[in-house]
């Protein structure tokens, strides 16, 4: 046989054959097997998820299930294509031996891989104080055994709802709340709604949308205690700011965080940001040195973006997911001249209030925005935001016609501000601070340090942020 055919032959063994498995059953995985087997991969397909459902759509539960639309066990992915493969649904990986290239599960088994991709997601993070969070009454939104709770709760139509965290869940939770003619509290610890994804200029319109539907928004407060009746239910939340309130449902809308335990000890570039990998969704060591046979995709993913700086960054949306588990099964069967990079210019939208919200691009890695079109009174605009004289991300409410216009924009990193795009200008189209958080605010989070003094045995380790 001749080189060529021998390679040939190689890169289509290497293509159909082998174990491939994939921890995380949601839309990631999901997609990622139905990619897997639309690129000719005939081997053995193994998917573990610690859930017991089949994979099912997550932005409905914040939406449609709490408005008791649509029930909460009703929101199944629809399947793009049969998949052939093991479900291992109900337990969850525990472990990654490396050196086996075994995954380990909760019931003592150890699943063979040839190929691994890990898209294990993020979840909820849980109340902080942990005899409270035994409350009934206390909720998170994740999964939908979650939203059935939560839609149980506003069912029952208690007094008053405190919602704590003004994100987009926690925004799209307070919508719902008045839609079902509840009072509701949202107590957010920044300025304003949507201060984080969104900034500070945002934040103010959110705010007021919030104020106008009747919620009762405190911001600058966090909620530093919740108190419970002899039944062991919430009954009253104490404020920064002094205040106790009486509330008898609370939903604790913190963010997420990324689902990586069970990576401990693999010695991946794994921790609190997720599991970094490069732009072909290949996993990084510890050390920052990419791996071969190991791929990550979804939430839980952390990767380089060119088109901003080529900063590590987490996309937490639906879109992201899918074109990242396209990417990362395509790339676990080519080899290095037919891969492919994962380079999504993120979208995201959220319904609240009656307006809908969509974004392009990545907002926060702006510092300016600037109305682009449209009026900020009626609720019906388009916003971009720019940094270093280019744009970065953009914002529509009520106008997502235009979004594709945008995307362009910051697919070609175009001057910011942007060129006016024709008609419907709005009345003020000066260029603002676009008033995000300080980066510089310390965290708790732990440093990585260089150890090793021989340049050949120099390595990574985590260490506690000395305080
Ligand atoms: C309430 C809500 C509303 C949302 N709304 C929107 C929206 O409007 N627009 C938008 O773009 N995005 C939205 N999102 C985000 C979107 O749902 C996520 O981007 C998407 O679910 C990511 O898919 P994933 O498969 O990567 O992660 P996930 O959906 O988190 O799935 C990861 C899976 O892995 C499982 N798992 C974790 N650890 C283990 C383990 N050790 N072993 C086995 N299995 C494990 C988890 O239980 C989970 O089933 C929303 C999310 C939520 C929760």
């Amino acid at each position: 046989m001749s080189t060529h055919a021998l390679i040939d032959d190689i890169v289509r063994t290497f293509k159909a054959e082998g174990r491939i498995v994939i921890v995380g059953a949601s839309l990631t995985g999901l997609r990622a097997a139905e990619a897997l087997r639309d690129e000719g991969f005939t081997g053995s397909l193994t998917i573990i998820g610690d859930e017991a459902h089949e994979p099912y759509d997550r932005p409905p539960l914040s939406k449609q299930v709490l408005k008791g639309w649509v029930p909460a066990g009703n929101t199944k992915l629809p399947r793009l294509r049969a998949v052939d493969a093991d479900w291992r649904l109900g337990v969850a990986a525990t472990g990654l031996d490396r050196d086996n290239r075994e995954v380990l599960l909760a019931n003592g088994e150890k699943v063979p891989y040839d190929r691994l991709l890990i898209a294990t997601g993020v979840r909820s993070r849980a109340w902080f104080n942990p005899e409270e969070a035994t409350l009934d009454g206390l909720y998170t939104l994740r999964t939908s055994e979650d939203a059935a709770k939560i839609q149980e709760a506003f069912r029952a139509r208690p007094k008053r709802v405190l919602i704590v965290g003004a994100g987009f869940i926690g925004s799209e939770m307070a919508s719902v709340c008045r839609d079902l003619g509840l009072d509701v509290t949202v107590a957010e610890r920044s300025s304003a709604p949507l201060v984080g994804p969104l900034g500070g200029v945002i934040g103010d319109i959110a705010a007021k949308m919030q104020r106008d539907a009747g919620v009762d928004l405190r911001t600058g407060v966090a909620v530093e205690a919740l108190k419970g009746d002899a039944d062991g239910h919430v009954r009253q939340a104490q404020l920064s700011d002094g205040t106790l309130l009486d509330v008898d449902v609370v939903v604790a809308s913190l963010g997420s965080v990324r689902n990586i335990e069970w990576l401990e000890g693999a010695e991946l570039a794994s921790g609190f940001w997720g599991v970094a990998c490069d732009a072909g969704c290949r996993a990084f060591d510890v050390n920052g040195v990419v791996t071969d046979n190991i791929f990550v995709a979804g939430d839980v993913a952390r990767a380089p973006h060119v088109l901003y700086e080529y900063q590590f960054m987490a996309i937490e949306h639906v879109d992201a997911a899918v074109l990242g588990a396209r990417t990362a099964a395509h790339n676990m069967v080519n080899l290095e001249k037919g891969r492919r990079p994962h380079l999504p210019l993120p979208q995201f939208w959220s319904g609240q209030f009656g307006v809908n919200i969509k974004g392009v691009g990545v907002c926060s890695f702006g510092d300016e925005i600037v109305f682009t079109q449209g009026s900020v009174e009626d609720l019906r605009f388009a916003a971009a935001f720019g940094k270093n004289g280019r744009i970065v991300g953009a914002l529509t409410f009520n106008h997502g016609k235009w979004l594709e216009y945008y995307a362009r924009l910051i697919e070609q990193s175009a001057p910011f501000p942007p060129p006016p795009p024709g008609y419907d200008q709005p009345t003020n189209a000066e260029v603002m601070s676009a008033r995000f958080g300080d980066p510089r605010a310390p965290t708790g989070i732990p440093d990585v340090v260089l150890t090793g003094h021989d340049p050949t045995s120099r390595g990574a380790e985590f260490r506690a942020r000395a305080r």
